[in-house]
């Protein structure tokens, strides 16, 4: 079976993800309600603002729809934004997030000066070389407990994070022509259905 990977299209740079995953064996969807949500087998959160996803998702009645697919098993991944979502804490801020993950991240932790940067990272479980990672007014997590494990750092700040089938990157792997992330999410999806 193709699985069906949702890009969450509420807002952001979902485009680059749904061209991104359209080269891999899966069905990248965007998903906007609900439904569209629960008809997929993983899910990606993508870099934007991560208020204004936050509050879409809450408008929409996403949220929701969004912990019922956690509750199943599917593997959710976000990037930048994304992880923000994804973040239990929040530091100085009280958004509206899932909280799914045991990580706590600072928003546009690079300051002002590093907006956007891309730097090589060597990834834990992603074999043949560093993967190039474009930073845009990043997050950065700066606390991970309980079952989440650190797979990249950028000058001691992690940067991609993994929790059982949660999946976190501050960076954008969509941004590259390099599809190993990708890959290896759509792996994490695969291997429960
Ligand atoms: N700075 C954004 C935020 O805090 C995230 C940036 C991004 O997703 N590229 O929501």
């Amino acid at each position: 079976m193709t699985p069906r990977i949702g890009i969450l299209a509420l807002q952001g740079d979902f485009a680059e993800h749904l061209q991104a995953f359209s080269a891999l064996d899966c069905q990248p969807v965007p998903v906007k309600r609900p439904e569209e949500v629960l008809s997929c087998q993983g899910l990606v959160i993508p870099g934007g603002e991560s208020t204004t996803i936050g509050k879409l998702c809450q408008r929409f009645g996403v949220d929701e729809a969004i912990m019922q697919l956690h509750q199943r098993g599917a593997p959710i991944w976000g990037t930048c934004a994304g992880m923000i979502l994804l973040a239990k804490e929040i530091e100085g801020n009280d958004q509206w997030r899932l909280g799914l993950m045991d990580i706590a991240v600072r928003r546009n932790a690079f300051g002002r000066q590093v907006d956007s940067f891309a730097t090589d990272l060597a990834i834990a479980g992603i074999a043949d070389g560093p993967v190039r990672a474009v930073f845009i007014r990043a997050p950065y997590v700066t606390r991970v407990w309980g079952e989440a494990e650190t797979l990249a750092t950028f000058e001691d700040n992690i940067v991609m994070v993994r929790q059982d089938k949660l999946l976190a990157t501050a960076f954008h792997p969509e941004l590259t022509d390099d599809r190993r992330i990708q890959q290896y999410f759509l792996n994490m999806v695969c291997s429960i259905i």
